[in-house]
């Protein structure tokens, strides 16, 4: 643990504080109580300034350091910790979340690596100014069909519903498929919290299982062992670019009668069995936020084959208002609306699709490589039966005790990296809704996501798999 060296006792005096600095050479103390937890930073200003103020050697540090300030959390954006420093500030410490400190952040211009970033060099930028010129900028124009037809081709699904985000999207596939209150929906414990808040938003009772050892997807065996008379549907999530095993899952929805939604956003163009994740799906649901493979900055879409759900979710989506006579309702819509400014943006995306599942692809194979030298890294497999991964962010499993440090290590030399999502069923909010999750518990601690930007090289990428090597 690289902060070891700059750890005092609050019991601590002026003096040990004192030395303590002098021995690590970079100038800081942080100060921890009992519990090991922060309680304050003592630099050597701080120390020179209470002698001058007439301060014994010998009184305790805690009665005399300053109660505020300055450090960050591993979970912080590496951008977010480097606006921390300033000419006063050359050290942060980075805590973990029982406030203990792991590691520190030292001030350095040079790097900084963040984990995702829109890549919009083609006609992303011509477009969007066209759209623009027209003047239809709201949700009717000519990009906005040509961006549903073009993406659910491309997924080999028949028709496309853009929406404002992927989680509308979401709620907007369920409320089509009339799900409500007094049903159940199948969800699995680690994904982003948007899948469960859709089914929440409805009046139906989420239900939480566990995920497989080697895909981290929803385990099929769980599914199957969670269905109930009231279980109507379920939403299996592509984890990090993984496919869930469509096999079984579409078995086990057609065994019960149960709908299977596709929770995509993770995964656009993945594969099971050589046909694209999101053609499984009685309605399948992507989101185009700026992180994700294909970006319209907010937006999402819900694609299916079926032409009255189809129909369905396009009168949703738009207050549910009649086609035939204006501002006449007949059910209780959203407006989900995609605009045509953020479909100009995904056309253009569309374009690039192969090309940039293609470089994504090298980067982790990048990344592969520079870990295959260690045992102690384990990569998502992309070597599973009848499964064709896509790389979003790369995503590592290290030991669990050592996760932490390798995160706030990453953080500390300027690269972001993220902390596997918090399994569901270890937040307050949802917990009673889950079953036995004990693998996702696992795995969540032992994951680390990298970056998986276009500037990423061989070059990069090799330090972060040096950083990840030393904070092991
Ligand atoms: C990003 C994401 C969503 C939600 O998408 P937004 O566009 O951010 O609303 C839903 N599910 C998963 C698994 C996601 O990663």
């Amino acid at each position: 643990m690289r902060a070891e060296k700059l750890l005092c006792s609050h019991r601590a005096t002026i003096k040990e504080v004192m030395v303590c600095i002098e021995k690590n050479g970079k100038g800081t103390a942080f100060i921890v109580d009992d519990g090991g937890r922060l309680k304050g930073v003592v630099t050597d200003g701080d120390i020179r300034r209470l002698l001058i103020e007439g301060y014994g050697l010998n009184e305790p540090i805690r009665d005399y350091m300053k109660k505020d300030f300055v450090y960050a959390s591993i979970r912080e954006k590496a951008e977010e910790i480097r606006k921390k420093f300033n000419y006063a500030v050359r050290i942060v410490p980075l805590v973990n979340e029982k406030m203990e400190p792991v590691d520190y952040g030292e001030y350095n211009e040079n790097i900084h690596i963040s984990l995702a970033q829109p890549q919009l060099s083609g006609n992303e930028y011509k477009y969007l100014m066209d759209a623009f010129l027209s003047t239809w900028i709201s949700s009717t124009g000519k990009y906005l069909s040509r961006f549903e037809e073009g993406f659910s081709a491309w997924c080999g699904v028949r028709y496309g519903v853009a929406t404002s985000n992927g989680t509308t999207a979401l709620h907007l596939a369920l409320a089509a498929l009339g799900i409500g209150a007094g049903d159940e929906v199948i969800v699995p414990d680690m994904t982003f919290a948007a899948t469960i808040n859709a089914v929440l938003y409805t009046g139906a009772k989420p239900v939480i299982v566990d995920l497989e050892e080697e895909s981290w997807c929803m385990d099929p065996e769980a599914v199957e062992k969670a269905v109930t008379e009231r279980t109507k549907a379920l939403i299996p999530v592509h984890i990090y670019g993984q496919p869930c095993d469509m096999g079984r899952l579409c078995e086990t929805a057609k065994k019960h009668g149960l709908y299977l939604i596709e929770d995509c956003a993770e995964a656009h163009g993945a594969m099971w069995k050589g046909k694209k994740a999101g053609s499984y799906g009685i309605i399948s649901c992507f989101s185009f936020f700026g992180n994700k493979v294909v970006t319209t900055g907010e937006g999402g879409m819900c694609i299916t084959d079926d032409k009255e759900l189809y129909e369905k979710m396009r009168l949703l989506r738009d207050h549910g208002m009649s086609k035939e006579k204006k501002y006449y309702h007949e059910v209780v819509g959203f407006n989900y609306r995609m605009t045509n400014l953020q479909a100009a943006i995904g056309t253009a995306q569309v374009e690039r699709i192969d090309e940039i599942l293609q470089w994504r692809t090298e980067v982790e194979n990048m990344y592969r490589k520079a870990f295959s030298g260690t045992e102690k890294v384990r990569m998502q497999r992309d070597d599973l039966k009848d499964r064709k991964k896509i790389a979003w962010l790369v995503s590592i499993l290290v030991a669990e005790d050592r996760r932490d440090t390798v995160l706030a290590h990453l953080k500390a030399n300027g690269v972001d990296a993220r902390a596997f999502f918090i399994p569901l069923s270890e937040m307050e909010l949802y917990r009673d809704y889950a079953k036995d999750c004990r693998v996702s518990k696992r795995i969540s601690r032992m994951g680390i996501n990298l970056p998986t930007t276009w500037e990423m090289d061989r070059e990069k990428i090799g330090r972060i798999a040096e950083l990840v090597a030393e904070a092991l």
